[in-house]
């Protein structure tokens, strides 16, 4: 194992080309809360200006906690899936209620609030609170798999138990860097020739006589990705965002005046798809219908 090696390689390098992104600046928790929940499924460059807005707004776990969920789901508005709004609320009402407002450094701690999982513990721990914890989210994934493990198909055990393994004392700054690199070179298909690990990666190393394959499944995965984000215009993923959006304009909307506003075309032969799509975000606690099912609000 060169563990030492691949640490020298990542902390070098992030020393000088890591990203500056405005949640690294900061040791407030919760507004590192925030962008890892944003971060969750949304692109960086789309999380920047939400970020800033959003903790203009609710710079606290208080103002998050006392705040209407219409307007946190208003101000989450443009990020899509809007669970994570809600759970972000969900999460700074624990805090203030359980934690007097504080957040906890413990993991496991950390876990216990609503919508937080290994991943978002790890970071909160390791970036916030400077504990020696990885923090192993989908492009740290592939990093460790291929640059620790040699293997592309590691199963997430083996994946989180090398991530332990190689965490160097800087725990913030190795996550921070493998992220970056997971990122901008070990994507679907890696960039090994640029890669910062390159000389200590044990995947470049063992697959140096079987590129092609790699190039072959790794091109795969990109025409997959490629019609999954071509998959999302008309999607019901789409349909739920702009329902969500149109109810934080109006106390409450009956369906007719509401089923245009989500679909292009609609019409009273919509109503039965509208209401099965309602009835869907209100399972998962996002939208309140009335008794009789012919208006909607947000709870
Ligand atoms: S050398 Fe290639 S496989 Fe190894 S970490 Fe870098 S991009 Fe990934």
């Amino acid at each position: 194992m060169n563990h030492k090696r691949i640490q020298r390689c990542a902390l070098r390098w992030y020393a000088k080309n890591g990203r500056d992104l405005p949640w690294r600046n900061t040791g407030d928790p919760f507004a590192i809360l925030v962008s890892e929940v944003m971060l969750q499924q949304t692109q960086v460059a789309r999380v920047i200006p939400k970020y800033d807005a959003f903790l203009r707004r609710f710079p606290t776990p208080h103002a998050l906690a006392k705040a209407d969920l219409r307007d946190v789901l208003s101000a989450w508005s443009g990020l899509g899936y809007n669970r994570r709004a809600k759970h972000l609320w969900q999460t700074a009402r624990s805090i203030v209620a359980r934690q007097s407002g504080r957040m906890p450094s413990d993991p496991a701690a950390l876990r216990a609030l609503p919508g937080i999982g290994r991943y978002t513990a790890g970071a909160l721990a390791s970036f916030a609170f400077g504990r020696q914890e990885p923090a192993v989210d989908t492009n740290v994934r592939r990093v460790i798999a291929r640059a620790v493990l040699g293997r592309a198909d590691a199963s997430e055990k083996e994946v989180w138990a090398a991530a332990r393994d190689v965490l160097p004392k800087e725990a913030a700054t190795w996550n921070h860097a493998l992220m970056d690199i997971g990122a901008l070179y070990c994507r679907a298909t890696p960039n090994c020739l640029k890669c910062p690990l390159r000389p200590a990666c044990a995947f470049r190393a063992r697959s140096a006589g079987a590129k092609n394959t790699l190039q072959e499944r790794a091109s795969t995965k990109h025409r997959v990705s490629r019609a999954q984000a071509g998959a999302y215009e008309g999607s019901r993923r789409q349909h739920r965002g702009r329902a969500i959006r149109a109810l934080t304009t109006a106390p409450s909307l009956g369906l007719l005046q509401l089923g245009p506003q989500v679909k292009e075309g609609f019409g009273k032969s919509d109503l039965p798809w509208l209401l099965d799509l309602l009835s869907d975000l209100e399972r998962d606690g996002l939208v309140a219908l009335n008794r009789r099912k012919t208006r909607a609000a947000l709870p």
